[in-house]
């Protein structure tokens, strides 16, 4: 048996952005539960927690002032306004993440997303969750609550400006018609690029997220969203 240490995997960052109602936080739950190198990025918000959300696992929750103080100090790898609240991710989640060879999954939407990849453009992989189609999305946006017209027009427009965002410049799209096929799309995502992080090869995860690589999945179904 050789006495060298097995070398650290190389850390590795998953972005998951999607309209609201795609179903991405269920994948990345599942993702996560699937994974024990995973680590969900717990982002600082100005919202207040709903339900059953915890400070410091759902979310770090914190006022705008201190939210602004975070701002200044640069401690933020990424921030963005999303329905008139302040998200971010604190750079120091990033990099301890990355230094302990995890994998470091984001729940954010497409303007965090676009900025994790341009700082970490070597680690970041961007993918991009879609319901089946336009009009599966609209049913599921009007399906979950009793919002009024205006509030279900205004959620749908932001929608449509993500997709258009996400379906521009994300390295992947997964569409999720079906919750495990969806998964071991996102799976064989992970496992193929960490290989690449690695400089191994993983013909079998590659050929799969190739079929998921923009530009190569079928997105018909949306050209008219
Ligand atoms: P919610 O308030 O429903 O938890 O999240 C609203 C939106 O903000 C979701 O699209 C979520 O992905 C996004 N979000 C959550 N955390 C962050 C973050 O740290 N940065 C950015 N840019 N978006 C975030």
């Amino acid at each position: 048996m050789s006495s060298e240490p097995a070398a650290r995997p190389p850390g590795q960052l998953l972005v998951l952005s999607a309209p609201s109602g795609a179903g991405k936080t269920t994948l990345a739950r599942r993702f996560l539960a699937a994974h024990r190198d995973a680590v969900f990025s717990v982002s600082a918000t100005t919202r207040a927690p709903r339900g059953t959300e915890r400070d410091g696992v759902d979310y770090h929750f914190v006022t705008p002032e201190r939210f602004a103080g975070l701002v200044a100090a640069g401690a933020l790898a990424e921030w963005a306004e999303v329905h008139g609240r302040r998200y971010g991710t604190l750079r120091g989640t990033v990099e301890a993440s990355l230094a302990a060879g995890q994998v470091a999954l984001f729940d954010i939407d497409v303007q965090g997303g676009e900025q994790i990849k341009a700082a970490f453009p070597r680690q970041a992989t961007t993918v991009f969750i879609l319901p089946p189609d336009a009009g599966e999305l609209e049913r599921r946006l009007r399906g979950r609550s009793t919002d009024s017209e205006d509030v279900i027009a205004r959620r749908l427009a932001a929608a449509r400006l993500e997709v258009g965002r996400g379906l521009a410049g994300y390295d992947y799209v997964v569409i999720n018609d079906e919750l495990d096929a969806a998964l071991a799309q996102l799976e064989a995502i992970a496992a193929a690029e960490r290989a690449r992080l690695a400089g191994r090869r993983e013909p079998a995860a590659e050929a799969v997220a190739l079929r998921c690589r923009r530009g190569v999945v079928d997105v018909g179904a949306w050209k008219n969203f």
